[in-house]
């Protein structure tokens, strides 16, 4: 029998990794409250892509992904179209999952917060404090209160006050590049939704996917290029962009030119810095951008943070969480399997940014001679990328209940 703990766990945030983190543990029965400052989760921004291991995860903690988006096959092109990679996923392994999806940021988070049990949402709650009494944590909050639990999950996101109390806070790594994106319904007929491409000229990315949206068919579309981070943002967002546009295909000005202003965002991409080999201490451990924020050359931040919290939910499935030596071990299984991959791609991310945006002028020729005329970004993003994504399915194992076998062992030896 399992002993399930009284009180239930904290996970604080209801962002992409906080909301996956309570489903999963009310999947495996775990009692959870969800705490968020707001009143209720906010979709950050507007535009998303997910890959197929977010897609397998969330079915598996209760969210219908029922044409959740549009299923892109990938490529990688110069600003004159000529393809320099395709995303190539291991024979048969993603097709269930739909490969890459793009989607709209409003509809995960409606469909995420939809799948969420009355009462497990806590508004309004800002967490302040964080206390390890050793066989509970005490979690405060701005309004005085407190509330104790077995297990607090830090999803705060990238200014995580849940990793400041308890590791401290690593400096922002401002990667000095910023992103305008944006979507639209206005379909072309000559672009598919089928299609994702992302596309470099000598300094700027310019790049499309189809979406889908509530049974409707769009695209998004982004342009990214070097921004240090305390110049203030253009004023005009779209005439920026629509500048940014010019030396690419007329598709992508045309999409930018039917995207209302209100479907246009622009973010600076930060993060911070490389991802920490230890999430957990004591009661407490963490989620999604608190412990990985990514640079969205990755598109996998939200994905990564989905992913973090069904196997949460797997891991802790069974577990007794008084017992301090049984929690332990199960939050080392979870860094076990998560901070390996979270820290690549947080690395080539960066890594990606600075490729394609920083290297100093004389040599950014040679660079794009040898991305036009060699297998190089092939095997990068078209292939080595894609194969490590998908062996994370094999790494989820069948469902939330069933373990992949290296990690069969540690739950069994918990039931
Ligand atoms: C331009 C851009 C494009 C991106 N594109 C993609 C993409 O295509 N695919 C993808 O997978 N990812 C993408 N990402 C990354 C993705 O947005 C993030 O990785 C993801 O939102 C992280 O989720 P999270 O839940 O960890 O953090 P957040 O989304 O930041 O959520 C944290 C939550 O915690 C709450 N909170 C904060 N402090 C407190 C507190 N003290 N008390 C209570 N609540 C608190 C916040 O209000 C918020 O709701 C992109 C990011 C950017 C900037």
């Amino acid at each position: 029998m399992n002993t399930l703990p009284a009180q239930p766990v904290a996970v604080v945030g209801a962002g992409p990794a906080g909301i996956a983190t309570a489903l999963a543990l009310h999947t495996v029965d775990i009692p959870v409250k969800l705490y968020e400052r707001y009143s209720e989760p906010r979709a950050a921004g507007n535009i998303v892509n997910l890959w197929a291991p977010a897609v397998k995860a969330l079915f598996n903690i209760g969210v219908d992904i029922d044409d959740i988006g549009a299923e892109c096959v990938t490529e990688f092109q110069n600003h004159k179209r000529r393809v320099r990679a395709r995303v190539r996923f291991p024979n048969g392994s993603v097709e269930k999952w739909g490969g890459f999806l793009g989607l709209t940021r409003p509809d995960l988070y409606e469909r995420m917060t939809a799948a969420l049990p009355d009462g497990m949402l806590v508004g309004n709650s800002v967490v302040t404090g964080v206390a390890d009494k050793g066989d509970h944590v005490e979690l405060s909050f701005q309004d005085g209160s407190r509330v104790s639990t077995p297990l607090v999950v830090g999803a705060d996101g990238i200014n995580s006050v849940v990793r400041k109390l308890v590791w401290g806070a690593p400096p922002m790594r401002e990667h000095d590049l910023h992103v305008i994106g944006g979507y639209t319904y206005e379909m072309i007929d000559t672009v598919p939704t089928e299609e994702a491409v992302v596309a470099h000229s000598r300094t700027i990315q310019g790049s499309h996917t189809g979406i889908r949206s509530k049974g409707r068919d769009g695209y998004e579309w982004w342009v990214l290029e070097a921004w240090d981070h305390d110049k203030p943002a253009p004023v005009d967002l779209k005439r920026h962009a629509l500048t940014l546009a010019r030396d690419f295909p007329p598709e992508l000005s045309q999409m930018i030119r039917s995207s209302t202003p209100d479907h246009i965002f622009r973010w600076p991409i930060r993060d911070r810095g490389p991802v920490p080999e230890t999430w957990s201490k004591g009661r407490v451990t963490f989620a999604g951008d608190a412990v990985h924020a990514t640079s969205p050359y990755a598109a996998y931040g939200a994905g990564m943070s989905i992913v973090d919290g069904y196997f949460l939910g797997q891991l802790l499935n069974g577990v007794d969480l008084a017992d301090r030596d049984a929690l332990t071990s199960a939050l080392k299984k979870y860094e076990g399997v998560r901070v390996a991959h979270t820290a690549e791609q947080v690395a080539r991310a960066h890594m990606l940014g600075r490729i394609f945006h920083k290297v100093p002028a004389p040599i950014r020729p040679i660079r794009d001679y040898v991305f036009d005329h060699t297998g190089f970004l092939q095997k990068q993003v078209g292939d080595s990328n894609p194969a490590a994504i998908a062996a994370q399915l094999e790494e989820m194992g069948e469902d939330i209940f069933t373990p992949a076998p290296a990690l069969a062992t540690a739950a069994s030896a918990r039931s």
